[in-house]
């Protein structure tokens, strides 16, 4: 099995390298990331220069651009044929609900799953971040059982694992996506200059819902979350409704 893997948190982020070094144990793993952090980048592509793809010191490849200009790239440009398997992580800290439209983890994971490639992103959940070789190892079982049943399809999934130790780990709960509420304000501080600078606040809390089945609520109880993720964002229930406004 042929594997790429990628992260948005950079090419030298503990969490890629403990997941490399698992990953190779059941395939042969190229790894091209980012030169530096890009947490948050989204699906964004860089468009107005052109890009370097280096190795680095510890063998990995960077390229001076986004999680998503990385998997681009090095699918056209590494492999002779697209790898059987794309996966972005392991993230430090979580990716749940509406932080999948944000995050450049699952946005790695997505443009090889736009690029016919079965994807996977992995975050570790949590404050001290201590058990990535524990999630690494959930995710290879994970990898085996989806290529057994999931063999030829082009499937994405954003997977959570809670930061404690494998013997600790209670199983997987297959999940939708919660909410958030509203992130916390702009916070405002004062450059050397005098002039106004904004950082973008943390986000916000979970929304508390009458069901049990998302994401958040895994995490809250311990298990890992899996939830598949399609890249099609139809309001298909607003389109009957929609026709019938302009008359169609
Ligand atoms: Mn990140």
């Amino acid at each position: 099995m042929r594997i790429l893997l990628s992260n948005d948190d950079g090419y030298r982020a503990p969490g890629l390298g403990v997941l490399a070094e698992h990953l190779s144990a059941i395939g042969d793993v190229v790894v091209v990331a980012p030169d530096r952090d890009r947490s948050g980048a989204s699906n964004s592509l860089t468009l107005d220069r052109p890009l370097r793809l280096e190795q680095g010191e510890n063998g990995f490849y960077w390229v001076d651009g986004t999680p998503t200009d990385c998997v681009h790239v090095a699918i056209t440009k590494l492999f002779s044929a697209k790898p059987d398997l794309v996966v972005s992580g392991i993230n430090a800290g979580e990716n749940l609900g509406d932080d999948v439209l944000y995050s450049g983890t699952v946005a790695a994971a997505m443009e090889g799953c736009f690029m016919g490639c079965p994807a996977l992103a992995v975050s570790l959940t949590g404050t001290v971040l201590a058990h990535y070789s524990a999630a690494a190892e959930i995710t290879c079982t994970l990898i085996s059982d989806i290529m057994k049943h999931g063999q030829g399809k082009n499937w994405l999934m954003n997977v959570n694992v809670p930061d404690r130790p494998s013997a600790e780990q209670l199983g997987f709960r297959v999940t939708r996506l919660g909410r958030r509420h509203k992130g916390a304000s702009v916070v405002q501080q004062t450059d050397p200059r005098g002039r106004p600078v904004y950082w973008i606040g943390p986000s916000g809390p979970p929304c508390k819902e009458i069901s049990n089945d998302t994401d958040f609520d895994s995490i809250s109880q311990g298990f890992v979350s899996i939830t598949p993720l399609h890249t099609d964002l139809t309001a298909h229930s607003a389109l009957v409704d929609l026709a019938a406004w302009i008359g169609q």
